[in-house]
């Protein structure tokens, strides 16, 4: 398979030599054009200028031209590639190059034919044009100039000619050449940074891989292109990475968490059961109802790591019926009654129809783990339930006058086995699985769940 660098190389400089090689032809072709027509005058006032020099050969005393200097300026023309015949007003011939110097004039017009014929691949022939001599508005005679047309290059003009196309040449080359080493260099930069993106993904791929518990290090790479795609890469890449560093983390601390909400009711059984064994303590009542609470909340801990665990492992699947939500939070309500009148506190309903098609039994389970803790972080003022028109459909708050959550623990709570807390008495209650259960219910129904500090206690916020 052909690399990217080498692909982006080949591409460019293709291109690249595709537009120089069709310039450089345009150019050649549009000089040829322009500098053949220049040359296309240059010959008819060549021939205007013959016709007025030899016309000024003639002598109107005698009647007749200076045969000696028409002799050696039509040697001269023919040097320059243009037979020249004169002849008098009476059509007797003053000067005929071919009968002077047949040889010459053979020898000029094959190497003009050879020259336009195989140097500038243009076929032409001899071409014959007659004009009248005339001397004070009188006709003296007549000159005929044959030259090779339809045009032609004096050697002078054929060198030019050829310079200038090899220029072009040479110009096209270099440039070729310099458009090569100029895509190499700019393929190397683009494919640089992804060769650096696809080496740290593979690396994160091995150090992530099954079974891989050694050699984690932090990957990160470099961010800072100039070129927005290669800078999103890399930043894609590295939060990647930072994620994975995140989740392993976040896994260890899961494991730890649960060791550690397990060991702590285990380590209780264990003593109790062994002081009773030992016979330190007798196996009364009271001792048997602490185990049995120990043992309780085993098993709750295990049942919400369950439901959470099918929770955000497998899909849910929403069993949706019809009802009012407004009944589900008075019949949740009614299940915290008696714990708020034991601890002094009042409960607020404000309530209204408010149809929606749920899930009934997990929606019942959002409100338990929130009111739950509502009563749980509250020892006095109140706690107040409120059903309103929410952004999409219905939001309800759950607002209490408790102790609140730190401002900056709030992004956490719904972390699984988060508490705010780490030392907080224990005896207040859960492992930190409650609000990740009403997280993962309410998000499962395209909802959300925010808390926030109202300045005297907190309020959770869900929108359904
Ligand atoms: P827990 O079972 O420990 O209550 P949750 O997931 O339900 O676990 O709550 C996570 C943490 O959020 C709690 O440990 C507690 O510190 C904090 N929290 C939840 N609700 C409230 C509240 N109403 N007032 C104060 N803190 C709260």
């Amino acid at each position: 398979m052909i690399s990217l660098q080498n692909r982006l190389a080949l591409t460019y400089a293709l291109f690249i030599s595709i537009a120089l090689g069709v310039l450089t032809l345009v150019v050649n072709r549009f000089t040829g054009i322009i500098f053949s027509d220049l040359i296309k005058e240059n010959i008819a006032e060549k021939s205007g200028e013959i016709v007025r020099s030899i016309g000024e050969q003639y002598n109107s005393m005698n009647r007749s031209f200076d045969a000696l200097t028409v002799e050696a300026m039509g040697m001269y023309f023919v040097h320059e590639g243009y037979i020249v015949t004169v002849e008098d007003e009476r059509g007797g011939i003053v000067w005929d190059a071919r009968s002077c110097d047949m040889e010459q004039c053979a020898e000029v017009i094959n190497s003009i034919a050879g020259r336009m014929e195989h140097q500038f691949r243009l076929q032409g022939s001899l071409q014959k044009q007659q004009f009248p001599l005339m001397r004070q508005g009188l006709r003296v005679g007549n000159i005929t100039i044959e030259t090779w047309g339809p045009f032609f290059y004096s050697e002078t003009e054929t060198q030019f000619l050829t310079s200038i196309n090899r220029l072009l040449i040479m110009a096209g080359i270099v440039f070729i050449l310099l458009s090569i080493v100029i895509s190499a260099l700019l393929s190397r930069t683009i494919a640089r940074p992804i060769l650096k993106a696809k080496e740290a993904a593979r690396q994160i791929a091995k150090m992530y891989a099954k079974g891989n518990n050694h050699n984690k290090h932090i990957i990160r790479i470099h961010e800072g292109y100039k070129t927005r795609e290669l800078a999103e890469l890399s930043r894609s890449i590295n939060e990647l990475a930072g994620q994975l560093e995140e989740g392993e983390r976040r896994q260890k601390q899961l494991s730890s968490d649960i060791a550690h909400e397990l060991r702590t009711p285990l380590t209780c059984l264990q003593g109790n059961i062994e002081a009773m064994i030992d016979g330190v303590w007798q196996p009364g009542r009271e001792r048997l109802i602490s185990c049995h609470e120990e043992i309780i909340r085993l098993t709750r801990l295990v049942q919400d790591l369950n439901t959470l665990t099918n929770l955000e492992w497998h899909d849910i699947i929403l069993n949706k019926t019809d009802f009012d939500l407004s009944k589900l939070l008075q019949t949740v309500a009614e299940q915290f009654k008696a714990a708020v009148h034991e601890k002094g506190i009042a409960m607020r309903l404000n309530l209204r129809p408010s149809p929606i098609s749920a899930d009934y039994d997990r929606l019942k389970q959002v409100f338990i783990n929130i009111l739950s803790n509502a009563v749980k972080y509250t020892d006095k003022g109140s706690i107040t339930i409120t059903v309103e028109r929410g952004v999409k459909n219905w939001a309800v708050s759950v607002a209490d006058t408790g102790i609140g959550i730190p401002e900056n623990e709030i992004p956490h709570i719904f972390e699984r086995l988060y508490r705010s807390d780490k030392s907080r008495n224990r005896s207040t209650g859960g492992a930190g699985i409650g609000l990740t259960i009403a997280a993962a219910i309410t998000a499962a129904h395209e909802g959300t769940i925010t808390a926030e500090n109202s300045g005297n206690g907190s309020i959770f916020r869900v929108e359904l």
